[in-house]
């Protein structure tokens, strides 16, 4: 699993906790720490974890198409330099291929500066580049950051033009999917070396599920039109006093910035997992947790606006039938 952050800590949401949004963000929050390009390409920084990254788009090739795996992907390869002039490769598939070509053609600015948050380290054949992670990486160009406007400043003042180049990491193309380079390049683990693990990385384990821990709930709402979790708010309150107002809420879905989303039960399972040498916790996401159960959770939820999430921790017994069950 690949980490967005090396914290030793995390906040989780109940179902039960209450959030509202906040109307005035300090713009040093923004969470954006882009890392040294120098530590990128020496290997000082994990692969196993995402990076966020600025740089002036130097290179760029011509969008192509490339088949990995039986489908066809668009990719587009660029070079970054950043204010010591030090240089980049990111190598970008799919919509984000698309998104930066488009821009570049269309662009009047002299300068681009590329912004990617949660980008992949990747490491083919020695040299070490970054490429979009599926699904979870953003990417903007000159957006209006007080980073990217000191980044701008920093630059070297010699107006270097913006090369062309043909593809320089066709190898890449010929090279494996994620999934393929999941399974090949990930050290199977038994779950007590998984606990010695002093460090964050990815492993594959081979475990059988033991139970179902629903203290948690074993579900969230999910937004319809992103999939994202949706926040549950507090309604406003009509100032007449009514102590039932504080319990009524409404929900709201951060990434389409609105109220009342369309929303859909979605799982998410705490499973209790052994093999011979341990046990432990895994937390497993809706799309993991459809080829377990072989049902969608809406099936098992019912529609979102009938759910009662008093009940959430009271598992369905359909759920029941994964346990036993061994997978990797
Ligand atoms: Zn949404």
């Amino acid at each position: 699993m690949l980490m967005t952050t090396n914290h030793a800590y995390r906040i989780s949401f109940l179902s039960t906790t209450r959030v509202r949004p906040c109307e005035q963000l300090p713009e040093s929050l923004s969470g954006f720490e882009p890392v040294k390009f120098k530590e990128v390409l020496d290997g000082t920084l994990s692969a196993d974890f995402l990076v966020d990254i600025i740089g002036q788009i130097i290179k760029i090739s011509h969008l192509e198409h490339v088949n990995v795996n039986g489908k066809e992907t668009e990719k587009i390869s660029l070079q970054l330099r950043n204010s010591d002039d030090d240089k980049l490769p990111v190598v970008l598939w799919g919509k984000f291929a698309c998104d930066v070509n488009e821009a570049m053609q269309v662009r009047d600015e002299h300068c681009t500066i590329l912004v990617l948050r949660f980008g992949k380290i990747k490491e083919w054949k020695e040299e070490r580049s970054v490429s979009n992670a599926y699904n979870v990486s953003e990417l903007g160009l000159n957006l209006p950051m007080i980073e990217v406007l000191k980044f701008t400043d920093s630059l070297p003042k010699d107006d270097l033009p913006l090369a062309i180049v043909e593809s320089k990491y066709a190898a890449i193309a010929n090279g494996v999917s994620d999934k393929d380079d999941f399974f090949t390049h990930t050290p199977r683990k038994t779950i007590a070396q998984m606990k010695e693990t002093k460090q964050v990385e990815k492993c594959i384990l081979m475990c059988t599920i033991a139970g179902i821990d629903s203290d948690m709930g074993w579900f969230y709402l999910s937004c319809k039109v992103c999939s994202k979790k949706v926040l549950t708010v507090p309604a406003v309150n009509d100032d007449d006093g009514n102590d039932d107002d504080d319990l009524k809420h409404t929900y709201y879905c951060v990434k389409c910035e609105a109220y009342n989303p369309v929303t859909v039960p979605r799982y998410k399972l705490h499973l209790v997992v052994l093999d011979n040498t341990s046990n432990t916790k895994l937390m497993v996401f809706d799309n993991l947790a459809v080829q377990l159960v072989n049902k969608p959770c809406l099936q098992i939820a019912g529609p979102s606006d009938k759910v009662e999430f008093e009940e959430t921790n009271v598992l369905p017994p359909v759920l029941n039938t994964i346990i036993g069950k061994t997978c990797q």
